[in-house]
């Protein structure tokens, strides 16, 4: 039985599996029963930012059996301030996150299964880095892949626990099919729009970020280790001015198709344990020497095959952070890149995970534009948020 073994792996330097966990035992709602159903327990972790570091930590230390982390980016200095599984090594590094996260995560506990992703969230991969996950906790930045995950969540029956922060303020809400609206009923595109305040934009101070994480990772333990519903409102709070707004959330939507009453994905009563079953998603990474994680990271976990061409270049503005990201449909040999590159006369910076280069020649004031090219075929390109120029110093690479 995973992560409920009293000799196992959870007994390794840190004392038997009662001990380990006997605060948390002895919390009567959870008690034994509760603890093993966490010990058998697999979460998604969807980014792992801020909320998602937070989000990762109560999980991991709490023993749910498997964690499962998916990230895009990697640790820059400006992380540090607020996403705490991070330290200044690792920005030094530029390792991606969900690397450094799980590096960290596994010395807090052994016993736990930490499986990385080096990826963005899209489509294409969330099915296999989703496949049977009992629920996905919203570690993300932005509404697109918010709306995403409560897509895939509703359609499959696996509750979506949504967090958001911003400046001091911040709110969550608990969706579950067959129950609650989705959150693509809630927020509409209202959150996507041009407008819309991000922590890159309008800041953030790590406070309300552990007071979201604390919503989330309560209603976590409580779907995953017992027999409590979960909190049926949608709160939202400034911890600046202390003000909590609660307002119940609404059931599904009549004419919508993934909370509506053509969706078949329903939830009736508490979490049924799932059994067992081998991975199938199988980690793997393109990069050979590939080491220093949990596990060997995922690295993207897109084929060549599955890009159509109308993602060929695809480029997205993440906005408020003069980046834009830049998808090819293709993969790279990081070893190879990074000899042409330097033969092109590029300054280029590398890990296991990341190249990261530099463009010859810099603007009138020493800025240079840089690229951070991962081994699944995406670019950042930093120093511009314009994303057709973006576009344009990809194809100079000729890759
Ligand atoms: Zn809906």
């Amino acid at each position: 039985m995973r992560g409920s073994n009293e000799t196992g792996p959870h007994a390794a330097g840190s004392g038997s599996w009662r001990e380990r966990y006997s605060r948390q035992i002895r919390f009567a709602p959870l008690g034994e029963r509760g603890q093993r159903q966490l010990g058998e327990a697999r979460v998604l972790i969807a980014g792992c930012g801020a909320l998602g570091a937070s989000l990762a930590q109560h999980m991991v230390r709490s023993g749910v059996g498997e964690v499962r982390l998916a990230d895009r980016d990697y640790v820059e200095p400006s992380n540090l301030q607020r996403q705490t599984l991070f330290d200044e090594e690792d920005a030094r590094l530029m390792l991606p996150k969900a690397v450094a996260a799980a590096q960290r995560l596994a010395r807090i506990n052994s016993g736990v299964k930490i499986v990385p992703h080096v990826a963005d969230l899209n489509r294409h991969t969330l099915p296999a880095i989703a496949e049977g996950v009992d629920l996905v906790l919203d570690g993300t930045d932005n509404a697109p892949t918010r709306l995403l995950l409560s897509d895939y969540c509703f359609r499959n029956g696996i509750p979506f626990l949504y967090g958001g922060v911003t400046g001091a303020s911040g709110m969550t809400a608990s969706l579950l099919p067959g129950s609650t609206a989705c959150l693509r009923c809630l927020i509409g595109d209202e959150e996507g729009g041009a407008d819309a305040e991000t922590c890159d934009t309008a800041g953030v101070i790590s406070p309300a970020v552990e007071f979201v994480a604390s919503q989330q990772a309560a209603e976590a333990l409580k779907w995953l280790g017992s027999d409590a519903g979960l909190r049926r409102t949608w709160l939202s709070a400034d911890l600046w001015n202390f003000r909590i707004r609660e307002s119940q959330l609404p059931p599904g939507r009549h004419s919508c198709p993934f909370c509506g009453e053509s969706s078949a994905a329903r939830i009736d009563g508490p979490r049924q344990i799932k059994s067992d079953r081998s991975d199938v998603n199988q980690p793997k990474n393109e990069f050979d020497g590939a080491s220093g994680a949990a596990e060997n990271p995922s690295i993207g976990g897109e084929a060549d095959s599955e890009f159509e061409p109308s993602t060929l270049l695809e480029a997205v503005t993440l906005c408020g952070r003069d980046t834009v990201q830049v998808k090819l449909g293709t993969s790279f040999h990081l070893p190879e890149l990074h000899n042409v590159l330097e033969r092109r006369g590029f300054a280029v910076t590398k890990n296991p995970y990341l190249l990261r280069a530099e463009f010859p020649d810099p603007d009138e004031n020493g800025n240079a534009e840089k690229m951070v090219i991962f081994p699944d075929g995406r670019i950042l390109v930093h120093g511009t948020s314009d994303a057709e120029r973006a576009r344009q110093l990809c194809n100079l690479l000729s890759l």
